[in-house]
């Protein structure tokens, strides 16, 4: 999907009626938005009946616009005693509102106060891509898409039982409704999934008829005579829903990656047992005292820049959902500035920020005069702010995520999972001596490159990297507002000591080294010179620090979802043709970047498990495909190339 520049709506009136000067229409019937949204969108789907008693139910919306159709489906949702357990709503709009203007338009309808409030506080800022949006507890998830609807109906991966299509009238905006969006309808609908909208104007028929959907002219609302309700009826057999039938988990390993798993599947009334060698959780690569959390950034929006961003943006509000950070487990959300390297870097991450247009909220650029401010130090070339970035100290976030799991959640700590085994239907990992710690039918690896350790997922392309961090005592270094990122990174204060780091090199050594203490010091130096330690009090001192392994894989992006069964021949040559070990997942590779991936890759993974709507791209989810690796080394003809080196520093 390439970059278009989001350009948000222009909050205008026609008579009283919302109004959008660009496609010269209305927002909603002149008659009544509430009353057209229950009758047209609700009945013409037969809503609240059709989700009664289910577990999940997914609408699909074409033009989110000022979210009406949203809000009067989750009042009746709410109404509903015996509403569906989860609603889910995926909803396409290419020009959001910014939600002050969205206030103004809420404030027309004050039965829903309470609904719209709660969506403007987890509005996302105005930026493409897909934004999950956890609601009323979580029960209501609200996955918004920003963009143009030919670029990401494609990218949609969802098995929906109810679309709205509300996208202006087709004579004043027909991309919405042209032949080639409306017949891809199909690829994301549920069996039995109906349809409904206030047009009956003969092409939309023809397009969803050869979709695979009946149409039926329905009684239209207010001055409208017809409209139209359609019910997916393929001369094919649809997709059979996905999803697993018992909701058990092992996780194994107590790092973010896995305590962030635990908690997105407990939430989702799955029960998971987490298996821990250590008898506390996060003792290995999520031990050190503080991670950082911000996104990656490049001038054409690459896709893990994309990704970055969604996990950002999804990390930051599950975080504010657990209590928040520095609130519900130890950190600070005092913002990380990114430097520029040099002149010529600070140019283009200037440029960058001007062509993306992304919001100020998000990020910001800051020249060396701005940076030098903050930092101390006039030399800096600039950088790039983000002012909601953080750090977090992993332990007492993962910690705050197990409590979140309750009484879903069973520890099996200080036992050191060393053999798997399929066994009457159910994934049994045992310890070294054969003992059995756990049994599910699902189980996820979430322990690094331990899981090469076992003979099923020995071949998996992750390699550890060792990172040293060193602590300054706080006294030792000038006071900075925020998190610094350079050469090296320097946080603000943690448990009285500034952690610097990290080394990146592929020694083996467990150990405090000499060398790697000097290099954080030496690339300290050149961010800050005026904290040289060799000037301050810290000359000749004993330095402390912490070193962890990192798990890397070759492309340096994380490994999410179904793991290959690398004994099995590959009989194509696309993802999905590379055989899986039935039930066996892996959430690794996060590299340095654990407080980033950890939420989003444990949200993608359940909503995999759960054949839910997937919560990023489609093909972006595919870029996190463990078999991927798997399936580059079978084109090129070798098992062994999967084993790609990781590059040092
Ligand atoms: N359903 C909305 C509600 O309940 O408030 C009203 C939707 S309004 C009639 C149509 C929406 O479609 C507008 O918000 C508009 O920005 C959006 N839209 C128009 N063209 C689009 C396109 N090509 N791709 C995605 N969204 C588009």
């Amino acid at each position: 999907m390439s970059f278009h520049r989001l350009i948000p709506a222009t909050l205008s009136f026609a008579d009283g009626v919302p109004y959008a000067p660009a496609f010269g229409d209305v927002y909603h019937s002149a008659d009544g938005g509430l009353a057209q949204a229950r009758h047209v969108f609700l009945g013409g789907n037969r809503l609240p009946e059709r989700w009664r008693g289910a577990r999940r139910f997914v609408i699909l919306e074409t033009g989110f616009g000022l979210g009406l159709n949203f809000l009067a489906t989750w009042d009746a949702w709410r109404r509903d005693p015996q509403r569906a357990q989860t609603l889910h709503y995926v909803a396409i709009e290419k020009h959001p509102f910014h939600a002050a203007d969205l206030e103004r338009l809420h404030a027309l309808w004050p039965e829903l106060a309470p609904l719209s409030a709660a969506l403007r506080s987890a509005w996302p800022p105005l930026m493409p891509g897909f934004h999950r949006l956890l609601l009323d507890g979580g029960q209501v998830v609200l996955t918004l898409v920003f963009g143009d609807i030919a670029d990401c109906l494609p990218q949609i991966d969802a098995a929906v039982d109810a679309f709205y299509l509300d996208g202006f009238a087709p004579g004043k905006n027909p991309d919405m409704w042209a032949p080639q969006v409306l017949t891809r309808l199909n690829r994301v609908a549920a069996p039995h999934a109906t349809l409904a909208t206030y047009t009956v104007a003969a092409p939309v028929r023809q397009a969803l008829a050869q979709a695979g959907f009946a149409c039926e002219k329905r009684p239209g609302f207010g001055r409208k005579r017809d409209m139209l309700s359609a019910q997916f009826a393929p001369r094919w057999q649809p997709r059979a829903p996905r999803g697993v039938a018992e909701r058990h988990a092992v996780v194994i390993g107590a790092g973010v990656a896995g305590s962030a798993a635990c908690q997105r599947l407990a939430t989702r009334g799955w029960q998971v047992t987490l298996i821990e060698r250590h008898e506390r959780p996060a003792r290995e690569a999520s031990g050190n005292l503080a991670g950082i959390m911000m996104p990656l950034m490049s001038r054409d929006d690459n896709q893990a820049s994309r990704l970055a961003r969604a996990a950002f943006l999804f990390g930051l509000r599950l975080w504010r959902e657990l209590g928040g950070i520095g609130q519900a487990f130890a950190g600070e959300a005092c913002g990380v500035l990114q430097l520029a390297a040099d002149a010529e870097q600070a140019q283009l991450q200037r440029a960058t920020v001007e062509e993306l247009g992304f919001p100020g909220e998000f990020i910001r650029w800051l020249d060396a005069a701005e940076v030098g401010t903050l930092t101390g130090n006039p030399q800096l070339h600039g950088g790039w702010l983000f002012p909601q970035g953080a750090w977090v100290t992993p332990a007492s976030l993962c910690e705050a995520l197990l409590a979140a799991c309750g009484e879903r959640l069973r520890r099996r700590f200080a036992h050191d999972a060393a053999q798997l085994a399929f066994e009457d239907g159910a994934w049994q990992v045992r310890d070294a001596g054969g003992g059995l710690i756990a049994q599910a039918p699902v189980v996820i690896f979430a322990n690094g490159t331990n899981t090469t350790a076992f003979p099923q997922t020995r071949e998996l392309p992750v390699t550890p990297i060792r990172g040293q961090v060193t602590h300054l005592p706080a006294s030792a270094l000038p006071a900075l507002p925020l998190v610094l990122c350079g050469e090296c990174y320097v946080t603000r204060p943690v448990q009285g000591v500034c952690c610097v780091g990290a080394t990146y090199n592929t020694a083996p050594d467990p150990q405090l080294r000499r060398d790697s203490q000097e290099k954080n010091l030496a690339r300290l130096a050149q961010m800050l010179p005026q904290a040289n330690p060799q000037e301050r009090p810290l000359a000749g001192r004993d330095l402390t620090g912490r070193v962890g392994f990192r798990c890397v894989s070759a492309d340096r992006m994380p490994l999410v979802g179904a793991l290959p069964d690398h004994a099995a021949p590959i009989a194509g040559s696309r993802l999905r043709d590379v055989p899986r070990l039935p039930g066996v997942y892996g959430l690794l590779a996060y590299g340095s970047r654990g407080m980033l991936w950890s939420s989003l890759a444990a949200e993608l993974l359940a909503s995999m498990l759960e054949g839910e709507p997937l919560p990023v791209e489609a093909e972006l989810a595919l870029t996190l495909d463990p078999a991927r690796f798997a399936l580059k080394a079978h084109r090129r003809g070798g098992a062994n190339a999967a084993k790609e080196e990781c590059k040092e520093e």
